[in-house]
């Protein structure tokens, strides 16, 4: 048992969203009591954590992650230009992705998680895809999320690009891992089944996901509409949407993601809040591709669980949610859209109930029978602070700010330092092995 006292607690449950001097216990990585430090009492063998007055709250989530891309950052290969969307797949993406290796695919993992958790990213839907590294690339994922101590659901995505040998290889392990983690007892790394897009999967590999996720009750994770050529090709192929053909397909329910939707329709958006599946909003990828911005308002007025999604592009998702914001305004010319409860929604509420339908229980909500996934934040409120401003002084200042991150009831960072792994060491592989990717594909 663990308590972490004396802290300012934003709990963002609707029914007590703020105790000014609290206490937060966990037991086996759930919390099982949120209190005021006035009716605390220690309970024997329980270790203490003196937050000092330090906001806490719950850990940032990302629905959409790819800990493969990491070492892209500052690429150095001869890459040409980009003008389009199917182009970045082409020319950065499908090439690099390729030519991953299983070290690379370890340490890049390493890399995003590390990065996470230093800015409070407590939770992790990864999409993973390395071609050339198939077999067995989630359990080197596994073991990157076991070794720095972060929860994450993994998938790895099923295409045709490599004929159909790969895209057998994709289903396949797909299907071992999750049926692995099904077997797991602890609840901090699960799987699901992943496909890329529609129009980099054929009708008979569809057809195969289709049927081997049903019969494990897998929830499928797969890009939707990121850019306008997912939504063409499918009209040319099957002659109907792209939200439409996956759902006929059984790709589309309440535990599975789609991500981006750049390009659905009003019609497409009530078959996605009718199926339950949740959109993950990836603000800054979709800005730095130039694919366009998401209609999240009209999906969330619409009741669609649209939640927030890094891509691989960020791990901070202070920022991350600060972009989603400021972008929906610009797109409707309109200061006050995307609301608070609408922040609040996609932020915590949704990616924690997609949480509970992958884990089995709660995140993204600090009270009793969630898991203790939280972080502190070092910020003293240069202006007043309360539950009715909370979300306003977050997306403005927190992200930089985070002190500690707490997953599972484990301190797995604290003041910039990850607790489990050596990140200097780990960051000096990371160079190396990047190197080595870039010198594979800079030299095709
Ligand atoms: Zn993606």
């Amino acid at each position: 048992m663990m308590v972490f006292k004396n802290a300012d607690i934003y709990t963002m449950d609707h029914k007590n969203p703020h105790i000014a001097d609290g206490y937060i216990r966990t037991e086996n990585g759930v919390i099982t009591a949120v209190g005021k430090m006035k009716d605390y009492q220690k309970k024997q063998d329980e270790t203490e954590r003196d937050m000092k007055g330090r906001i806490l709250m719950p850990g940032m989530m990302t629905t959409h992650s790819h800990f493969y891309a990491q070492f892209v950052r500052g690429i150095m290969a001869d890459l040409k230009p980009v003008t389009n969307w199917p182009q970045t797949l082409t020319r950065l993406w499908w090439r690099l992705d390729e030519k991953l290796m299983p070290e690379q695919n370890y340490y890049s993992a390493m890399l995003g998680m590390i990065e996470g958790v230093k800015a409070g990213t407590t939770l992790y839907f990864d999409h993973q895809a390395s071609p050339g590294a198939i077999d067995g690339s989630l359990d080197l994922l596994e073991k990157a999320a076991r070794e720095v101590g972060v929860r994450a659901a993994l998938a790895y995505e099923v295409t045709d690009r490599g004929g159909s040998e790969g895209a057998k290889a994709g289903i396949h392990e797909n299907v071992r891992f999750i049926k692995k983690m099904k077997q797991n007892t602890d609840d901090t790394v699960r799987g699901m089944f992943g496909l890329h897009a529609i129009y980099s999967v054929g009708e008979e590999t569809l057809e195969a996901c289709a049927k081997e996720g049903a019969a494990i009750d897998a929830g499928f994770h797969i890009h939707i509409a990121e850019g306008y050529e997912d939504v063409a090709e499918c009209y040319r192929r099957y002659d109907e949407s792209v939200v439409s053909r996956l759902l006929r397909a059984g790709i589309l329910n309440d535990h599975s993601i789609a991500a981006h939707g750049v390009f659905v329709t009003e019609e497409e958006m009530e078959l996605l809040r009718d199926c339950g599946v949740t959109v993950a909003y990836n603000a800054q990828s979709n800005t730095n591709s130039g694919v366009g911005i998401v209609p999240v308002v009209p999906m969330l007025n619409k009741g669609v669980h649209v939640a927030l999604g890094g891509d691989g592009y960020s791990a901070d998702m202070f920022r991350e949610l600060s972009v989603a914001c400021m972008l929906q305004r610009l797109k409707s010319g309109r200061p006050c859209e995307f609301t608070t409860e609408q922040t609040y929604q996609v932020a915590f509420d949704n990616p924690g109930r997609l949480a509970e339908k992958i884990f089995g229980r709660k995140t993204g909500v600090l009270k009793e029978g969630a898991y203790a996934d939280f972080i502190a934040v070092d910020y003293d409120a240069p202006t007043p602070i309360c539950a009715d401003n909370f979300l306003g002084h977050m997306l403005a200042a927190f992200s930089g700010k985070v002190a500690m991150t707490v997953i599972n009831g484990k301190v797995v960072c604290e003041n910039g330092k990850c607790t489990f792994v050596d990140e200097e060491k780990i960051f000096a592989e990371c160079r190396k092995q990047a190197e080595i990717l870039w010198k594979s594909i800079g030299q095709e």
